[in-house]
């Protein structure tokens, strides 16, 4: 069955009243047959057959031989560290979320792991990163917010040959539109708050793994520690699973019209987005996914411009995330990336000036007058001018 199909039929084949929706098993623990047999089930925490079938699902959306789900996309990352001991190194890439950046800056160290940062573009820089004690090599592809292309399969061949383990922030373009297990990532990571679950009605994460001994793991600390996802946001997020393909399908054309007028618009400086063909590493994207998602970034080349457009939307709310069927406007250095740290932002924060589009699912025309009016605004209200019409 193919992925689209398999979303939509989610039936639990355990369930003896073959419910066509999934059942939610909103409950802490469950009675045991008897002492000697726990059943299947004992207590949510550590397992619970709502999250079972929703783990299937997600594992099937990346092709991997299984998945955890955890309460966010932090805890899903954070669960990664958990795959490492104090004294081993991670090397990650310059193009991150800012609470990825947070996490790997200010809690990692404090475990004994070292973080390096580098521009996971440059597959030679990344090599000249990696050392025998670099035990996770870890990634987003298109980068959050500037879209950064990072070649999957050269990084994948880079953390085979070192021992060490490749994981893809895929939470941008969801298996749907990439695969880095395929391309020979160790694991996939996701913020299910995002594409995955789509309506911003809860928040979400998932570790998606390739081999199951890394999968063991996971749901061992996972259970030790107490992070998963709860029953109530695994159902919520079956019933979004379904209308995935459909929703990327629409956000995804939106996204690329909304990308093309943009620049071609003389208030805007620069548009990064991998539908582009003037986007840098547009030929490694290509080769390695199957579209190109629905966040659309760009610059108008003046901070206090870009700080009124984002305010003067009507229609796109001024929020964080990506992913819904809403569509939202930010300002990642003010919002999304607010927390990177201090001596790391001139590296690895934003622009000033770059605004970031999350494009939902209402009519693109719409969407294209409400940004239309917005930069009109916003260049009518600052003194510096805006580039010459080409
Ligand atoms: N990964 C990416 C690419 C994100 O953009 C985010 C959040 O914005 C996260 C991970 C963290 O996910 P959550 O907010 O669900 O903890």
């Amino acid at each position: 069955m193919r992925p689209s199909t398999r979303l939509v039929h989610c039936r639990d084949r355990r369930d003896p009243h073959r419910a066509v929706a999934p059942p939610l098993y909103q409950t802490a623990t469950f009675r045991q047959p008897s002492l000697d047999e726990p059943g299947d089930y004992d207590y949510t925490r550590s397992g619970n057959p709502t999250r079972t079938l929703l783990e299937e699902q997600l594992a099937a959306v990346e092709g991997g031989s299984g998945a955890c789900a955890f309460a966010s996309g932090m805890a899903a990352i954070s669960a990664l560290l958990r795959l490492l001991t104090a004294g081993e190194e991670i090397v990650a890439g310059a193009d991150l979320y800012g609470g990825t950046i947070r996490l790997l800056a200010q809690v990692a160290p404090r475990q004994g792991l070292a973080v390096r940062f580098v521009d996971a573009t440059d597959v030679a820089a990344v090599e000249a990163a990696l050392t025998p004690r670099t035990r996770l090599l870890l990634v987003e592809t298109p980068g959050n917010p500037l879209l950064r292309i990072v070649d999957l399969a050269a990084l994948a061949a880079l953390a085979q040959a070192r021992a060490a383990l490749l994981a893809v922030d895929n939470s941008m373009l969801t298996g749907l539109q990439q695969r880095p297990l395929a391309l020979g990532a160790h694991l996939v990571v996701s913020s299910t708050t995002k594409f995955l679950g789509g309506h911003s009605d809860g928040t979400g994460g998932v570790v998606v793994a390739r081999d199951e001994a890394l999968l063991r793991e996971l749901a061992f600390y996972r259970n030790a520690e107490g992070n998963a996802l709860p029953p109530f946001e695994c159902w919520l997020l079956l019933r979004g699973l379904k209308t995935l393909p459909l929703r990327l399908e629409r956000q995804v054309t939106t996204a690329g019209r909304l990308a093309a007028r943009l620049a071609a618009h003389p208030a805007v400086d620069r548009v990064y987005y991998p539908g582009l063909a003037t986007h840098e590493g547009l030929a490694v994207h290509r080769r390695q996914a199957s579209a190109d998602g629905a966040v659309v970034s760009f610059t108008t080349g003046d901070a206090e411009r870009s700080r009124r457009l984002v305010e003067a939307t009507r229609l796109f709310d001024l929020a964080v995330s990506f992913g819904s069927v809403a569509s939202a406007i930010s300002l990642p250095c003010r919002m999304s990336h607010a927390s990177v740290p201090a001596e790391l932002r001139e590296r690895l924060a934003p622009p000033p000036d770059l605004v970031r589009l999350a494009i939902g699912i209402e009519a693109a025309e719409d969407l294209w007058e409400d940004l239309a009016q917005a930069l009109e605004a916003s260049a009518m209200l600052c003194s510096t001018p805006c580039r010459e019409s080409a």
